[in-house]
């Protein structure tokens, strides 16, 4: 066996000891045990990160809240995130998660930033709002200066002020209108039986949301409060996929996408000049895996013109959808080579290998992302079950975006210790935490995600080390300049050593 000049000295020693094992006979030396568990955590998330003493004494008080929480009965990560939260809530690890600066969150989609509470709470209770209960059990929002007209799925309109002012419990009327806006349920097992199921669940969603949401009034608004519970919940940096919907007004007016564009510019410069320690926002421009190739063909095209024209506020091009139900990426090839054949560069963040399906059309996805030179993977939830593809992503510098409780919610697993991101995570795969969907999943920031990554699926081989990476790859693998990381990972670096120094005694 040669070693090349490139060999890593870890790569170099972990061959040496695998080489000693292999001369090794008769009863196990305990020297070399240690040795190579010390290797093996050597090559997780985090593994190689050097804590100095105040990181030391904050990972043993962790250390120590985790055996406990581990041995606790009922263990969070083992249940359903929608049954777990109270006691996530209570969890001494959240709470030090909370306050934990975390850098970016690198996978949300635009129309679920928020909670539903504030939506419903806030949104609903302005003038004008209409709301109509559908065939299929869900509603729909519209803001109009008249009585809407009625449509197939929207036969009658009532004004909201009126309807919620007839009814004797209006309390309790609200927590229905919260009901459609979440997937969130205390029985999730009964309102969810299969993976179809809660997917139509989560599409109706997204239809409810919609009316709200890209009302140009409250657009603005509500763009402010999802940065603010990002914010509150320390993190610095978003990137969004965004279909980059239009905004429509009163009058039933629609504004062009640019207007869409210009809005999200607008409110991310308001709330990082309001708030310095927040860098700021990127969208990823989506379109839907459901569309013909021709008009994914139109949407790479306007991708690429608005990248063009507002090269700091767009970072790239995504599809997105279920992956079980959309078609493959394969499908998109003449769509997806349009841009070396321009001659321009579209960075591309594909969701790939969100399936439990293997050997179908849509597990080739991830392999195809990085064929068409893809610079994250979107959950990647199949990717163990692909050693070259990892591999070549690796090697790429390809990390995955994790994104444990929408996989739960969406039912690719039940126990969050099963979560592949686990094999992922204990070879030091390049991964980052997100949380995909906070409205639809009643999460809020990262911290939730942070929590099942670190307490269920990293288990106790995760510490303070795993959480440094992860935070630091939210930095390294997002869409910015290196001028702009560079500014990022200071800022973070501070709040870091403030978090450190705040937890020292
Ligand atoms: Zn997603």
């Amino acid at each position: 066996m040669a070693l090349s000049s490139h060999s890593s000295l870890p790569a170099i020693l972990s061959m040496m000891a695998l080489v000693l094992v292999h001369l090794c006979s008769g009863a196990p030396d305990p020297r070399q045990r240690e040795m190579l568990m010390q290797q093996e955590a050597s090559r997780k998330t985090g593994g190689t990160v050097a804590l100095n003493p105040a990181e030391l004494q904050l990972n043993a008080y962790l250390h120590k809240l985790k055996v406990q929480e581990m041995a606790s009965v009922p263990f969070p990560p083992s249940m359903h995130f929608f049954k777990a939260r109270p006691y996530i809530q209570q969890s001494a690890i959240f709470k030090l998660l909370r306050k934990m600066p975390k850098g970016a969150a690198l996978h949300l989609h635009s129309l679920s930033l928020v909670s539903a509470e504030w939506l419903v709470r806030n949104v609903t209770y302005r003038p004008h709002c209409y709301i109509c209960f559908t065939w299929g059990g869900s509603v729909r929002f519209l803001f109009s200066s008249r009585q809407p007209f009625p449509t197939y799925n929207c036969w009658r309109w009532h004004l909201l002020t009126s309807l919620r002012a007839s009814m004797v419990d209006p309390a309790q009327f609200d927590n229905s209108l919260i009901q459609n806006l979440t997937l969130f349920t205390e029985d999730p097992g009964a309102a969810y039986p299969s993976e179809d199921e809660v997917w139509a669940r989560f599409e109706e969603a997204f239809h409810a949301l919609a009316g709200l949401v890209t009302y140009a009034p409250v657009f603005r608004d509500y763009l402010y409060q999802g940065l603010e519970e990002f914010y509150a919940d320390n993190v610095m940096y978003v990137e969004m996929r965004s279909g980059l919907s239009r905004m429509y007004e009163l009058d039933g007016s629609i504004h062009d996408r640019i207007w869409s564009v210009k809005a999200y510019q607008d409110v991310s410069a308001k709330f990082s000049a309001e708030h310095p320690d927040f860098l700021g926002i990127r969208i990823i421009v989506s379109s839907h895996r459901i569309q013909s190739v021709s008009t994914t063909k139109s949407a790479v095209k306007g991708a690429i013109e608005l990248q063009k024209n507002f090269p700091e506020l767009i970072a790239g091009f995504d599809l997105v959808g279920r992956e079980d139900d959309g078609r493959p990426l394969w499908y998109f090839r003449e769509a997806l080579t349009l841009p070396a054949q321009l001659g321009v560069y579209l960075p591309y963040y594909f969701h790939a290998g969100e399936t439990d399906r293997q050997g179908t059309d849509v597990d080739a996805n991830m392999l195809d992302a990085l064929l068409f030179n893809t610079s994250r993977i979107g959950h990647g939830y199949a990717l163990p079950h692909h050693p070259l593809v990892k591999e070549l992503a690796r090697k790429n510098g390809v990390a995955v975006e994790v994104c444990p409780i929408s996989n739960q919610v969406l039912k690719l697993l039940s126990d969050m210790r099963n979560h592949p991101a686990a094999v992922l995570m204990t070879e030091g795969h390049p991964v980052v935490i997100s949380s995909d969907d906070p409205t639809l999943f009643g999460t809020t920031g990262l911290s939730y995600d942070f929590y099942e990554a670190f307490v269920g699926i990293g288990g106790l081989s995760a510490n303070l080390g795993t959480l440094k990476e992860l935070a630091m790859n939210s930095i390294k693998y997002s869409s910015l300049s290196t001028v702009r990381k560079k500014t990022l990972y200071d800022m973070w670096q501070k709040k870091w050593d403030k978090f450190i120094s705040d937890h020292y005694q």
